[in-house]
């Protein structure tokens, strides 16, 4: 815990710090401790009192107030020159205020001190790095953490800011180097990550028109990681763009067994193939497969859109029904059995269920969460664009409606 409390006050952008402010009062004793991370230079200990200043500041930090806690540091610094540890922690609030230009200069302060301790400098210049990366200047904090790496080739730290960094830049291929690396140093498993990066890779060579590339990057991508879903997507969508419908929903058919959840991400696709495809057969077989292994509401639904272009309505009705007793909050699902009911002429049981679509229409069905760092993308992301986790966000269902009626027409339903 001690650390967590330091790593915040030198980091304070740190999301993992949870603990509350009631912890203010044992602060005191922390900074008589200085306590570090693993990361942290050694200090030397000061005793409680010795500077007032710097315990404010601290203080400040932990009720949130940053402009008072530069203000108290500034004076600590005024008073005692030679405490880096309250230059460091200055350095980190000017950054977190979007101060880099101050937060540089007071790094590379650090950095020249002549009997430095080799930590802290090292220290200092990782902070640069980190400051350069948040002001923007990507190249000169590639050239910062590729200098701390010089010193320590082992630097996973280090190496994961250039991951970042590729990864921002959109250079795939040296972000898949760097996470190589990592894997290398750290062990456990990477694939997920490695097959990412091959995916994004071969989605660049899809933008530039080098088709042969762009496939051997997806598949290279499930050779690494037969779960990387994104892969069989663009795979597909290669295959389907080259006129090879069958090869296209044998791709997409490779989610149906590693993650039948993500199945509707295929579902979407179908809709294209439908237009251009005669012969409905092998849709038919993808979609018994994917009803066999996960019934879900967006099977009855894909299987819905499947009967309504073989102009099977009823048997589009009823899939719909289908989809609407496992979800009754299927916005999608309400608002196609309204096409199809005004297809077919019945106008009363169309407006029936057009009523109830009504107050639900611009809340979007689908509700996605990252669970490393809470955050709620409208979309779904294979990497969270707050934390930048891989394959943190979870599909968590649909967004929660106000009572619904019954999910059947009822007339219709009588008929049947
Ligand atoms: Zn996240």
């Amino acid at each position: 815990m001690w650390q967590q409390i330091w790593g915040w006050i030198l980091d304070p952008n740190n999301p993992s710090f949870l603990i509350s402010v009631a912890l203010a009062f044992v602060i005191g004793t922390l900074v008589g401790l200085r306590m570090r991370s693993p990361r942290e230079p050694k200090f030397k200990p000061m005793s409680p009192g010795e500077d007032q200043s710097f315990l404010r500041g601290i203080r400040y930090i932990l009720s949130n107030d940053h402009d008072h806690a530069i203000e108290e540091f500034t004076k600590s610094v005024q008073v005692n020159s030679d405490t880096v540890e309250t230059y460091v922690a200055l350095g980190n609030l000017y950054r977190s205020k979007g101060e880099i230009d101050r937060a540089i200069r007071i790094r590379q302060s650090i950095i020249l001190r002549a009997n430095i301790d080799e930590q802290i400098r090292m220290r200092a210049l990782f902070d640069l790095g980190l400051d350069y990366r948040k002001g923007g200047f990507l190249d000169r904090a590639l050239d910062t953490f590729s200098k701390v790496l010089e010193e320590n080739p082992a630097d996973v730290e280090a190496l994961e800011e250039i991951e970042k960094i590729y990864e921002e830049m959109k250079d795939w291929s040296n972000a898949y180097g760097t996470r190589k690396k990592i894997a290398r140093l750290t062990g456990g498993d990477h694939g997920h990550i490695l097959a990412h990066h091959q995916t994004e890779l071969g989605k660049m060579y899809v933008e530039k028109g080098e088709t042969s590339k762009a496939k051997g990057c997806f598949n290279k991508a499930l050779s690494i990681d037969e779960r990387c879903i994104d892969a069989y997507l663009h795979l597909g969508d290669l295959h389907f763009a080259e006129g090879d419908y069958e090869g296209a929903i044998n791709r997409w058919k490779g989610i149906v067994d590693v993650a039948p959840q993500f199945t509707f991400l295929a579902y979407r696709r179908l809709e294209d193939v439908y237009l251009r495809m005669k012969d409905f057969g092998i849709i038919e077989d993808f979609l018994k497969e994917c009803a066999r292994s996960n019934s879900d509401p967006f099977t009855h639904m894909a299987l819905a859109r499947y009967l309504y272009n073989k102009e099977d309505y009823e048997g589009a009705l009823q899939e719909l029904r289908n989809a609407l007793e496992l979800d009754p909050g299927f916005w999608e699902a309400r608002k196609f059995m309204v096409e199809i009911l005004l297809r077919k002429g019945q106008k009363e049981e169309a407006l029936a269920v057009y009523g109830a679509i009504l107050s639900g229409l611009s809340v979007p069905y689908l509700k996605f969460r990252c669970r490393n760092c809470g955050f709620r993308p409208a979309d779904l992301q294979w990497q969270c664009p707050q934390c930048r986790k891989w394959d943190s966000i979870d599909f968590v269902g649909r967004i929660e409606e106000p009572q619904l009626p019954s999910p059947l027409p009822d007339q219709e339903a009588k008929k049947r």
